[in-house]
Protein backbone atom coordinates (compact mmCIF):
# COMPACT_ATOMS: atom_id res chain seq x y z
CA UNK A 1 0.00 0.00 0.00
CA UNK A 2 0.94 3.46 -0.47
CA UNK A 3 2.08 5.61 2.14
CA UNK A 4 1.84 9.33 1.27
CA UNK A 5 2.61 12.13 3.94
CA UNK A 6 0.76 15.26 3.23
CA UNK A 7 1.50 18.77 4.77
CA UNK A 8 -1.17 21.19 4.30
CA UNK A 9 -2.30 24.36 6.81
CA UNK A 10 -6.49 24.25 5.46
CA UNK A 11 -8.30 22.43 8.16
CA UNK A 12 -10.56 21.72 5.32
CA UNK A 13 -7.86 20.51 2.59
CA UNK A 14 -6.39 18.58 5.14
CA UNK A 15 -8.81 16.10 6.52
CA UNK A 16 -11.16 15.92 3.43
CA UNK A 17 -7.96 14.79 0.84
CA UNK A 18 -6.65 12.55 3.68
CA UNK A 19 -10.39 10.82 4.00
CA UNK A 20 -10.11 10.68 0.06
CA UNK A 21 -6.93 9.40 -0.20
CA UNK A 22 -7.37 6.79 2.46
CA UNK A 23 -10.79 5.61 0.43
CA UNK A 24 -8.78 4.60 -2.34
CA UNK A 25 -6.48 2.50 0.34
CA UNK A 26 -3.73 4.88 0.54
CA UNK A 27 -1.92 5.09 4.34
CA UNK A 28 -2.38 8.48 4.96
CA UNK A 29 -0.82 10.65 7.77
CA UNK A 30 -1.38 14.53 7.67
CA UNK A 31 0.30 17.19 9.35
CA UNK A 32 -0.91 21.36 9.65
CA UNK A 33 2.71 22.61 10.08
CA UNK A 34 5.96 22.36 8.30
CA UNK A 35 7.91 21.65 11.76
CA UNK A 36 5.50 18.52 12.33
CA UNK A 37 6.08 17.33 8.58
CA UNK A 38 10.03 16.46 9.53
CA UNK A 39 9.43 14.70 12.31
CA UNK A 40 6.47 12.74 10.53
CA UNK A 41 8.33 12.21 8.02
CA UNK A 42 10.92 10.21 9.70
CA UNK A 43 8.33 8.11 11.89
CA UNK A 44 6.13 7.54 9.29
CA UNK A 45 8.23 6.43 6.58
CA UNK A 46 6.18 7.44 3.53
CA UNK A 47 6.24 6.57 -0.27
CA UNK A 48 5.61 10.19 -1.24
CA UNK A 49 5.04 13.71 0.45
CA UNK A 50 2.65 15.97 -0.93
CA UNK A 51 3.91 19.66 0.53
CA UNK A 52 1.59 22.69 0.13
CA UNK A 53 3.92 25.75 -1.15
CA UNK A 54 1.81 27.69 1.92
CA UNK A 55 2.60 26.87 5.05
CA UNK A 56 2.52 29.16 8.09
CA UNK A 57 5.55 28.46 10.08
CA UNK A 58 8.10 27.93 7.33
CA UNK A 59 8.03 28.69 3.33
CA UNK A 60 7.57 25.78 1.22
CA UNK A 61 11.19 26.09 -0.59
CA UNK A 62 12.85 25.94 2.89
CA UNK A 63 11.30 22.78 3.78
CA UNK A 64 11.70 21.06 0.74
CA UNK A 65 15.11 21.60 1.16
CA UNK A 66 15.07 20.44 4.35
CA UNK A 67 13.06 17.20 3.26
CA UNK A 68 15.64 16.61 0.38
CA UNK A 69 18.57 17.15 3.04
CA UNK A 70 16.56 13.92 4.67
CA UNK A 71 16.65 11.79 2.03
CA UNK A 72 15.46 11.18 -1.22
CA UNK A 73 11.90 10.69 -0.65
CA UNK A 74 9.53 11.87 -3.70
CA UNK A 75 7.94 15.04 -3.18
CA UNK A 76 4.74 17.23 -5.12
CA UNK A 77 4.67 20.56 -3.98
CA UNK A 78 1.04 21.74 -4.62
CA UNK A 79 0.60 25.55 -5.53
CA UNK A 80 -1.84 28.13 -6.11
CA UNK A 81 -2.77 28.95 -10.17
CA UNK A 82 -0.56 31.86 -10.43
CA UNK A 83 2.55 30.65 -8.45
CA UNK A 84 4.48 30.45 -12.08
CA UNK A 85 8.22 31.32 -10.66
CA UNK A 86 7.26 29.26 -7.16
CA UNK A 87 7.11 26.21 -9.33
CA UNK A 88 10.02 26.68 -11.66
CA UNK A 89 11.81 27.42 -8.02
CA UNK A 90 10.74 24.46 -6.31
CA UNK A 91 11.44 22.20 -8.94
CA UNK A 92 14.56 23.29 -9.74
CA UNK A 93 15.01 22.79 -5.88
CA UNK A 94 14.25 19.19 -6.00
CA UNK A 95 10.40 18.78 -5.90
CA UNK A 96 9.44 15.79 -8.12
CA UNK A 97 5.92 17.43 -9.76
CA UNK A 98 2.90 20.16 -8.85
CA UNK A 99 -0.24 19.96 -8.48
CA UNK A 100 -2.21 23.08 -8.59
CA UNK A 101 -5.04 23.47 -6.30
CA UNK A 102 -7.48 23.07 -5.92
CA UNK A 103 -7.04 19.64 -6.70
CA UNK A 104 -9.15 16.50 -6.45
CA UNK A 105 -7.69 13.17 -4.45
CA UNK A 106 -7.67 11.18 -7.57
CA UNK A 107 -5.11 13.50 -9.16
CA UNK A 108 -2.79 13.52 -6.29
CA UNK A 109 -3.39 10.04 -6.32
CA UNK A 110 -2.69 9.41 -10.10
CA UNK A 111 0.52 12.15 -10.03
CA UNK A 112 2.09 10.09 -7.14
CA UNK A 113 1.93 6.74 -8.63
CA UNK A 114 3.11 8.61 -11.50
CA UNK A 115 6.38 9.70 -9.70
CA UNK A 116 6.62 6.71 -7.90
CA UNK A 117 6.76 4.39 -11.48
CA UNK A 118 9.55 6.93 -12.37
CA UNK A 119 11.45 6.34 -8.93
CA UNK A 120 11.01 2.47 -9.10
CA UNK A 121 12.25 2.21 -12.54
CA UNK A 122 15.45 4.59 -11.98
CA UNK A 123 15.39 1.91 -9.41
CA UNK A 124 15.44 -1.47 -11.77
CA UNK A 125 17.98 0.41 -14.03
CA UNK A 126 20.29 0.59 -11.84
CA UNK A 127 20.23 -3.08 -11.56
CA UNK A 128 20.85 -3.79 -15.36
CA UNK A 129 22.17 -1.96 -18.00
CA UNK A 130 20.20 0.38 -19.93
CA UNK A 131 21.19 2.54 -22.72
CA UNK A 132 19.28 5.20 -23.10
CA UNK A 133 21.57 6.77 -25.93
CA UNK A 134 20.80 10.68 -26.95
CA UNK A 135 17.61 10.56 -25.37
CA UNK A 136 16.15 13.86 -23.37
CA UNK A 137 13.59 13.80 -20.96
CA UNK A 138 12.01 17.35 -20.79
CA UNK A 139 8.32 16.42 -19.12
CA UNK A 140 8.02 20.40 -18.76
CA UNK A 141 9.51 21.75 -21.71
CA UNK A 142 11.66 24.42 -19.90
CA UNK A 143 14.99 25.60 -21.10
CA UNK A 144 16.85 28.19 -19.66
CA UNK A 145 15.97 31.88 -20.69
CA UNK A 146 12.95 30.74 -22.07
CA UNK A 147 10.27 33.24 -21.82
CA UNK A 148 7.87 33.10 -18.76
CA UNK A 149 3.97 32.05 -20.18
CA UNK A 150 1.36 34.51 -18.35
CA UNK A 151 -0.87 31.58 -17.29
CA UNK A 152 -3.65 33.32 -18.32
CA1 LIG B 1 -1.69 26.73 2.75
Amino acid sequence: MVRILLVEDDDDIRAGLSRALTQQGVVAAAVARAGDALGRLAEFAPDAVVLDLGLPDLDGGDVLMMIRSLGTVPALVATARDDERDIVRLLDAGADDHIVKPYSAAQVLARVRAVLRRTSSEASEEAGPVTLADLVIDPLGRRPGSPTMPSR
